[in-house]
């Protein structure tokens, strides 16, 4: 729906009309539910020209555009489309083809009825007719079966129902009016929210802004302090209010950075800029309903009237809190949707999905644009014009991994036989839920046993008897993949008709992914089958995500990827999808170098081999890190295991010291615990974690909350047969296998980890690396430029010196004696 402020016309295609207005009833999300819910409407507009090639000779017209205008009062409404085939005559005839892979027998769906009604009305105005015979086509293109339905209606009948499918989204149109009218424009002059701009915050505002107008892709990598959120936010606010794009996606990779962007959208609107913002929160952490979160099953089963009364004619009570929501604020947190969603006992989830199609700026995490299975179908399906999306994407460094996992999936065969034994129970009955036949699982069980012996790669017996091996091929294994889609297709069916068990949701679940996975399968996957005695697990590898995030990003006609670590950045450029035409740019950092005592021990080797003898050295390193000055330290190590070794070796020399350490598989309130315990209160502790984990990036302890990192090792991922096989494939491209597989990640994570020390222009502190390979060359050349300080130790006295040194430049120095 679109406002055009020269002529006051909202304008607004049929196709949107009918979804809006019969959006009512239920929420319902079981398999097979009937109803308009956003995703049934969105049905499949694919290949029917073939039929309308075939009925144009005689005399039938394709793809006739129509319109009908209706004064309002307030503003005009345009209402527009192309019906797909028209035929003249004494009583005119519209038709409309819905392509579809089920059956064409059944009678036409609500939306595709309401879509040939819009059409026959809008024949019967143009014609001045007194009746339009309307044809409802169902095709099948596989075997080309084709079934219409045929009504004649008079105009009046025909006026009286498009009248009515208009007055229910009416009041939508209000509000695109008025947004068009103030909320653009005060955007378009909205001032930059802060009165002083940041070294290099100029450069990096201005280069969003252009290439968001161009609709480029642009890579930059700003350090920490320059104000990445409002410089790119802001652009691309700005480039809204001039009509260069209709919303602006802020995709984040934790909650943390979520409430940071709500924090610079909420500034931008106080600086003149009155868009709306919405923060999108996952089904996981916003819904309400205690037994969902229990159900083995997941929470969507629990997602329809029956089971959840905030789902009960959800789409019929919505509309009221949209309006109280729209008219009573402009920024929607978690807090306010779940307020709003309890006070009219509605579903939070889908209220905030609801919201956003009002609001300009969403700001979720990556999966609601980048991942095939839960994507914002209602922004991102084929058929929805997304050349006006921008894509900001905060800390793409983390985008790579992330897109794997989205784009890689796997089958067990003990998931899959426990899933039979759960349809099967001993106790069957005639009622039980394989009586009809439970071939397509019975399939699947037999193909992925069959597997077995595929993997004679490896193969060996251990001393248990156990047989294990692999198998690796580039093809996507289509008769699994094939049988993979037919189980989950029948397990839906099941579900359909009634309660099913865990395991078979759950089995459901993982063919669901493999399915949609296969989908995109092509060179940039492979697919790795193992064997562990009886186990068989398929999985399907997503290599290289170039190719898919390339055409996530085609739903956007811009994006900014940024980070403070897109080192190097044609490596970030190139696997993040970025192509040829990416932009890239590198903001150097504004605060003072002398503010980072840099240095590197490379008298130790932390190589695998190495660590039993290099503990003792390693906690004497830490000792002398931390005894330039009290405060609070992280000191972050490659693995759990070397971490707990040092870790007993720092408490038996030095007892007295408070040590915080990080546990595996550390919950949320763990985590925020483990955070809190660094306050500036002048005295010793040390944090000991894992690189790469929860606290070696995305947390922000400015100040005297941390003056200090120590990094053991050089970050490089451990050698796993994952990593391997992406080395093989770069280096078979033409890329530096290694360095994509081991040294760009693994560097990644000790630039995180180093820039948690200086948050602010004021903070002071010191950051050490901890391994001899740091001298060597194909790390130096990774090093950004405010690393150019960096000084070599050989061993701890000397790092006890220039950590020394430094702090005695600071006044208030107060040295841990006890270390000496
Ligand atoms: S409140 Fe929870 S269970 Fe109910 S519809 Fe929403 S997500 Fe589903």
């Amino acid at each position: 729906m679109k406002y055009e402020a020269e002529t006051n016309t909202v304008k607004l295609p049929v196709g949107e009309l009918c979804l809006l207005a019969l959006r009512g009833g239920d929420l319902d999300l079981r398999p097979g539910a009937r109803g308009i819910g956003l995703r049934r409407a969105v049905e499949g507009q694919e290949a029917h020209r073939l039929l309308q090639k075939r009925m144009s000779e005689n005399g039938y017209e394709i793809e006739k555009t129509l319109t009908w205008i209706v004064e309002t009062g307030d503003f005009k409404v345009e209402i527009s489309g192309r019906a797909d085939g028209v035929l003249q005559g004494e009583v005119p005839i519209v038709e409309e083809i819905k392509t579809t892979n089920g059956r064409v027998d059944r009678p036409p769906t609500a939306l595709h009825e309401a879509q040939a009604m819009c059409y026959a009305w809008m024949l019967a105005r143009k014609e001045d007719a007194g009746a339009v015979e309307v044809r409802m086509t169902k095709y099948r293109p596989s075997d080309e079966a084709c079934e219409t339905t045929v009504v004649t209606k008079t105009a009046e009948e025909l006026e009286d129902y498009c009248t009515e499918l208009l007055s229910r989204v009416l009041w939508r149109a209000g509000y695109a009016a008025e947004r068009a009218k103030t909320r653009l424009p005060s955007a378009a002059g909205c001032r930059f929210p802060y009165h002083n701009l940041r070294e290099g915050q100029e450069t990096l505002l201005g280069e969003c802004y252009r290439d968001i107008r161009h609709g480029k892709r642009l890579f930059v990598e700003a350090p920490t302090g320059i104000g990445k959120t409002i410089s790119t936010l802001y652009p691309a606010v700005r480039a809204l209010g001039e009509g260069s794009c209709d919303r602006v996606f802020y995709l984040t990779a934790k909650a943390s950075t979520c409430r940071e962007a709500f924090r610079a959208a909420k500034d931008i609107y106080n600086a003149g800029g009155h868009l709306r913002t919405v923060v999108l929160t996952s089904r996981d952490r916003i819904c309400p309903n205690r037994e969902a979160h229990e159900d083995p099953r997941g929470i969507t089963a629990h997602c329809n009237p029956q089971m959840c009364p905030r789902a009960a004619r959800f789409y019929d009570r919505v509309p009221t809190a949209l309006c109280d929501l729209l008219d009573h604020g402009n920024g929607y947190t978690r807090g306010v949707l779940e307020k709003a969603a309890e006070d009219y006992g509605l579903c939070p989830y889908e209220l905030q999905l609801e919201l956003s199609e009002f609001c300009d700026i969403l700001i979720c995490d990556y999966n609601y644009v980048f991942d095939p299975l839960v994507y914002l179908r209602r922004y991102f399906a084929q058929d929805v014009p997304a050349e006006r999306n921008v894509f900001l994407v905060d800390e793409a460094h983390n985008l790579a991994d992330r897109a794997r996992a989205m784009y890689s999936a796997r089958l067990s065969l003990t998931d899959a036989e426990t899933a039979w034994r759960a349809l099967n129970p001993p106790e069957r009955t005639a009622e039980s839920p394989l009586t009809d036949g439970g071939k397509p699982l019975k399939d699947l069980i037999l193909t992925m046993r069959s597997c077995r012996r595929l993997c004679r790669e490896g193969a060996e017996t251990d001393r248990d008897g156990v047989k294990h091996g692999y198998y690796i091929t580039h093809g996507a294994m289509e008769k699994l993949t094939a049988q993979a889609e037919t189980c989950h297709e029948f397990l839906s069916s099941l579900a359909q008709k009634g309660d099913t068990p865990p395991e078979a949701v759950a089995l459901g679940a993982a063919l669901k992914k493999f399915t949609v996975v296969a989908e995109h399968y092509d060179s940039h996957f492979l697919t790795f089958a193992e064997r562990h005695g009886h186990e068989v697990m398929v999985r399907l590898v997503c290599l290289d995500p170039s190719e898919v995030l390339d055409t996530a990003l085609s739903r956007a006609k811009a994006a900014v990827f940024f980070s403070a670590t897109l080192t190097p950045p044609d490596y970030f450029a190139n696997i993040l999808g970025g192509g040829k035409g990416a932009v890239r740019l590198s903001i150097p950092s504004p605060f003072d170098p002398a503010n980072l005592c840099l240095a590197a021990v490379t008298g130790v080797s932390t190589r695998y081999e190495d660590r039993e003898k290099s503990a003792k050295k390693i906690a004497a390193c830490i000792a002398a890190t931390v005894s330039g000055k009290r405060g609070n330290y992280m000191v972050f190590f490659p693995s759990y295991e070397y971490l707990g070794r040092v870790l007993e070796a720092f408490r038996a020399r030095y007892p007295s010291v408070e040590i915080i350490e990080q546990t595996h598989g550390m919950g949320l309130l763990g985590r925020e615990e483990f955070l809190a315990r660094f306050v500036d209160d002048g005295k010793l502790r040390v944090g000991f974690c894992v690189l790469g984990g929860s606290f070696s990036e995305g947390v922000d302890l400015p100040g005297g909350r941390l003056i200090g990192t120590v990094v053991v090792g050089v970050g490089l991922p451990g050698l796993s047969s994952e990593r391997n096989i992406l080395r093989e494939y770069y280096d078979e491209n033409g890329e530096a296998g290694y360095d994509y597989a081991y040294t760009y990640p693994g560097m990644n994570r000790v630039l995180q980890a180093v820039g948690r020390v200086i948050r602010r222009e004021e903070d002071r502190g010191v950051a050490v690396l901890i391994d001899d390979r740091w001298r060597e060359d194909r790390f130096r050349c990774l090093f950004p430029a405010h690393w150019s300080g960096i000084q070599y130790a050989g061993n701890q006295k000397e790092l006890a010196n220039i950590v020394s040194l430094f702090w005695s430049k600071d006044s208030e120095t107060t040295k841990n004696e006890f270390l000496h």
